[in-house]
């Protein structure tokens, strides 16, 4: 079967939306196709708690924002991104509020912002401590709203359609029949999310397997600074679910297994009772989740039959506090935790979270690829360089979702030619593959499930918050190992409707080469900046490395230099 549309946007996230509203705006002529795995609202966006960051306070500035992100990336930012990310953040919030958004309001009347990681000023607006439901039910609801916007939910892309003239569309699978569709278009923008689920415990949903990194990313499209791999240092520990940034913000404190508040020996400021911006708790991120691997390594956190912990107190903020700014995360402690945070201490650890690294794009989105963008957080602009600030990641999929929108929109207006023959035949082909997949592996020796697991501990053990030259070489040789189990491992399952196994089995596919792309970058960065900590090279070395790594799918890697336009590399400084 073949369809025919315009553009195809992959992914019905917060980017994925924003971009397709984005290309019907600038041109309603055009048909849009969103492809998504899951129906859109349960894409991960909709989990995001704490809040989207943009200026609005009159204390504030875009260049304070600016120079927050510059310097919480580790100045591996692209700072003339940074600059128009800044500046269209508000408008992107404000046109939400438009639509509907619900955003929380001061007593006046004005929008609330509080406090978050690594930022010196409040500016991160939030709807209660359901921020990305209200974000993604207001986009949602504004897509639907345009005719030209057509939906396959539940469809799970496999491949991207290439020639030589560039990308002309997608195959998807339909969950629900097993029916196989190519899908042609004159450009396909990726909006597929992140890749947590490489790793053991992650905050991210199931869903989060990488895929559209690794579907650009053999479609020829480099990966960028892929060793960048974020740990948020509040997760509950069995489950990997965030316990959001925003109760550190409301006051909130991380104890050691003594119930000493340990951030303030390693230079993050001193305890206070109110919470002081960029100090202490408000530090960022990697310094955090570094803080507790330190502190761990002293004998002092607590161990669990899930690893060590430490505890996050909110005790002293009360019950009022806890149930008008943070209802969310009493209702996961007593779900997930069985714990109430009114009266007891919350177990968390470091758990991953966000991926800075991604498909390598321009300010607007677009890939090296003719025909190929990408946005939100499966794209690497980049804002957020070595280490991204809390609340920068829901502005960036709006200002970049409706960038990479407008940029396709103008790409096919431009477009002399269509596809060509050979894109048919890929897609025949591509049919073929998968039908081949469900019929062929009956009597493999491996199960998916062993070989999943097997990656997700290499890549905690080898390339976690701490790595080293032989840690990510071991990593190297077990995922190039589990590569070749791969392609003789067994589904059970061998039906078309709902076949799940068939889906776990190519998202390992993917993940597979996720992970090999995150330890071939990190082995050859031999220098610390942000959350990539190598212990054999302590050091941040700008002279060989203020550079982003491209890798290739061949496995080369080479550098990029950092656009410089404001602000030259200094050091980055908390507490003070
Ligand atoms: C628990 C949690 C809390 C967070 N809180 C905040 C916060 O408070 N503030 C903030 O700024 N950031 C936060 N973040 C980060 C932020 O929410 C995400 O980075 C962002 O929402 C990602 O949006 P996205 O549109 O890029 O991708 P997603 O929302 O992940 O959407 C990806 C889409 O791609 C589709 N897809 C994937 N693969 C395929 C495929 N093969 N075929 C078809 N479709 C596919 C999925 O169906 C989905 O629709 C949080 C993240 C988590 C995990």
């Amino acid at each position: 079967m073949t369809a025919f549309h315009n553009i195809v946007v992959v992914g019905g996230g917060g980017a994925g939306l924003r971009a397709a509203t984005a290309i019907a705006e600038a041109n309603p002529l055009l048909s849009v196709a969103i492809v998504s795995k899951v129906y859109p609202m349960r894409s991960h966006t909709v989990s995001a708690e704490g809040g989207a960051a943009a200026v609005i306070a009159d204390d504030d500035s875009l260049d304070e924002h600016a120079y927050d992100t510059v310097s919480g990336g580790d100045w591996l930012v692209e700072q003339d991104a940074v600059e128009a990310f800044v500046r269209e953040a508000p408008t992107e919030l404000l046109r939400l509020e438009h639509q509907g958004c619900p955003w929380s309001r001061q007593p006046d009347g004005r929008i609330a912002v509080r406090a978050f990681g690594g930022m010196k000023k409040k500016r991160t607006w939030f709807a209660a401590d359901k921020t990305g439901f209200h974000l993604l039910h207001t986009l949602f609801q504004t897509a639907l709203s345009y005719q030209d916007i057509v939906r396959y939910d539940e469809w799970f892309v496999t491949k991207l359609l290439e020639d030589e003239g560039g990308v002309h569309g997608v195959v998807a699978v339909e969950l629900a029949t097993g029916r196989i569709e190519t899908i042609i278009a004159n450009a396909v923008i990726v909006c597929t999310g992140g890749c947590g689920r490489v790793f053991p415990f992650t905050t991210n949903a199931n869903i989060k397997t990488g895929d559209g990194m690794a579907l650009a990313h053999r479609a020829g499209a480099p990966l960028k600074d892929m060793e960048f791999v974020q740990y948020h240092p509040t997760g509950l520990p069995f489950t990997g679910i965030l316990i959001t940034e925003a109760t550190r913000a409301e006051g909130g404190w991380l104890l050691n297994k003594d119930g000493y508040r340990y951030l303030q020996d390693y230079d993050l400021g001193r305890p206070t009772a109110e919470p002081v911006l960029r100090s202490m708790e408000l530090g960022p991120r990697d310094r955090l989740s570094q803080a507790f691997m330190h502190e761990h390594a002293k004998g002092r956190t607590i161990e669990t039959p899930y690893g060590p912990i430490v505890h996050l107190d909110l005790r002293h903020l009360g019950a009022h506090v806890i149930d008008t700014k943070l209802p969310f995360v009493r209702e996961l402690c007593s779900k997930y935790q069985n714990i109430d945070p009114v009266k007891e201490l919350i177990p968390v650890r470091p758990v991953v979270h966000y991926m800075m690294g991604g498909i390598h794009t321009d300010i607007d989105g677009a890939t090296p690829v003719g025909g190929l963008y990408a946005a939100g957080e499966v794209a690497c602009v980049s804002i957020n360089g070595a280490n991204r600030l809390g609340s920068n990641s829901l502005p960036e999929l709006l200002v970049f979702g409706a960038r990479a929108g407008k940029a396709a929109a103008e790409y096919v207006r431009e477009l002399k030619t269509g596809p060509r023959s050979a894109v048919y035949a890929q897609g025949r082909d591509e049919e073929r593959r998968l039908r081949h997949e469900l019929g062929k592996r009956t009597e493999g020796t491996e199960r998916i499930a062993d070989i999943r697991t097997e990656m997700q501990t290499t890549m905690e053990e080898g390339a976690g918050i701490y790595r080293d030259g032989d840690s990510l070489d071991k990593a190297a040789v077990k995922l190039h190992e589990l590569r070749e189990r791969f392609d003789r491992a067994a589904i059970d399952d061998h039906s078309s409707e709902f076949n799940t196994e068939l889906i776990a089995l190519l998202e390992l596919d993917f993940m597979l080469d996720i992970a090999q792309s995150i330890v071939a970058c990190a082995g050859r960065r031999t220098e610390s900046r942000g959350a990539h900590q190598r212990t054999d090279f302590p050091k941040r070395d700008d002279e060989h490395f203020l550079a982003h790594s491209l890798v290739h799918h061949s496995g080369r890697v080479e550098y990029l230099p950092v656009t410089i336009t404001r602000w030259p590399p200094g050091e980055r400084v908390y507490g003070r």
